[in-house]
């Protein structure tokens, strides 16, 4: 039976960023990927500056620097164009081609088709049929996690996500977010511009409104946007924010396998990020404390009140909506928020 100190268990960004962390560490680590290619997964492909303080990632994967802010309401607008970047969109298969890429240490392999098919306390069984030990193990596997199966541990806070990839050349690259209460209830729509396209999408907890129902909904909110879907690309996925841990004795859960997105946002590769990047960390030094592990903690945490707070304000949620354009519009508001860019 093949050994590894560490298998890690998904190559998206909280994977990717795991190996890294261990890279020219003195332990032997094993990455396995399902998939054919490392990173790639139905996203929109925003990230923030947040983002980029984890991972140097550099300009050119980077498709566009956004400063320019729409938000709407049903009756209102607020247009924002900040002195620097703050959003800022790629491909995801970009990116894990280049987290792949700085992973060049001796003591990582990666394998792509590679299925984690069973786990026991103390190895792995890939494709069904080779075993390889391990004495750390860390499920960075996403949503359908086998990992957090294996620990027995419920998946029952999701998200569904769908979108639209809409070919689009001369784009003015600006960020917009729809807040509208009659399709989308608590959580919104997003359009990210890309090279020669723009991502339009929108998320919504399935049990609060069914996948079919959001379907609906977005397509009578494309209409009403006079927002043309001709030629596009549709995808959905759903997205875990159900986080009960990351740390089971040898065996760590990051990103989504460990249901580190916002559930308001649906915003996850920063979390994935950092929680990838504390597994191997604590894996280095079992008395690693990570305060940007709480902050993420903390930072999900509030999203979710804020996800029930406009949830629960049922008929009240359309003028909640109104009043934040209004603030937004607002000089004093928008001077604070220029001054958080500079
Ligand atoms: C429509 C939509 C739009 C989104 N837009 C954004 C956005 O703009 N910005 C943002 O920050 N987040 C966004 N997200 C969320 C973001 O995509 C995820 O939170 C992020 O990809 C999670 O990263 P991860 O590394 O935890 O998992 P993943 O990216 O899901 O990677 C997990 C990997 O594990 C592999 N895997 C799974 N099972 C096995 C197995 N048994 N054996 C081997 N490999 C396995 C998978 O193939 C996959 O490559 C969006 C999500 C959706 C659905």
């Amino acid at each position: 039976m093949n050994k590894y100190d560490v298998i890690i268990v998904g190559a998206g960004p909280a994977g990717l960023r795991c190996a890294e962390i261990l890279s020219n560490s003195s332990l032997s680590v094993l990455l396995l990927e399902k998939g054919d290619t490392f990173g790639d997964k139905v996203c929109a492909g925003g990230l923030s500056r947040k983002d980029l303080g984890v991972i140097d990632i550099p300009d050119h994967i980077i498709e566009h620097k956004v400063t320019k802010t729409a938000v709407f309401s049903k009756k209102r607008n607020s247009m924002t164009n900040a002195p620097e970047a703050f959003v800022f969109t790629l491909k995801r298969k970009e990116l894990g081609k280049w987290q792949r890429d700085q992973l060049k240490a001796e003591n990582i392999e990666a394998k792509t088709n590679t299925r984690v098919t069973e786990i026991q306390s103390d190895h792995v069984i890939i494709n069904g049929i080779e075993k390889i030990s391990y004495k750390y193990l860390v499920g960075a596997d996403g949503y359908a996690s086998i990992v957090r199966k294996y620990l027995k541990i419920p998946q029952e806070k999701q998200l569904i996500g769908i979108q639209y990839t809409v070919p689009a050349p001369n784009l003015d690259p600006r960020l917009e977010i729809h807040l509208c209460s009659k399709y989308f209830k608590s959580w919104y729509a997003w359009v990210f511009p890309h090279e020669n396209s723009f991502v339009v999408g929108c998320v919504c907890d399935p049990k609060k409104m069914s996948a079919k129902k959001l379907k609906d909904n977005f397509h009578a909110w494309l209409k009403e946007k006079d927002i043309s879907i001709e030629g596009a690309v549709y995808h959905s996925a759903p997205i875990s924010y159900d986080y009960r841990g990351y740390k089971f004795g040898n065996v760590f859960l990051v990103g989504e396998a460990g249901g580190f997105a916002s559930g308001l946002t649906g915003e996850g590769i920063y979390q994935s990020l950092v929680s990838g990047e504390v597994a191997a960390k604590t894996i280095l030094d079992n008395n690693y404390v990570s305060e940007e592990m709480n902050a993420v903690i903390r930072y999900n945490a509030i999203q979710l009140k804020i996800m029930k707070f406009l949830y629960h304000s049922g008929i009240f949620r359309k003028y909640i909506y109104e009043l934040i354009v209004i603030l937004l519009n607002n000089q004093r508001v928008k001077n604070k928020i220029h001054s958080s860019f500079s």
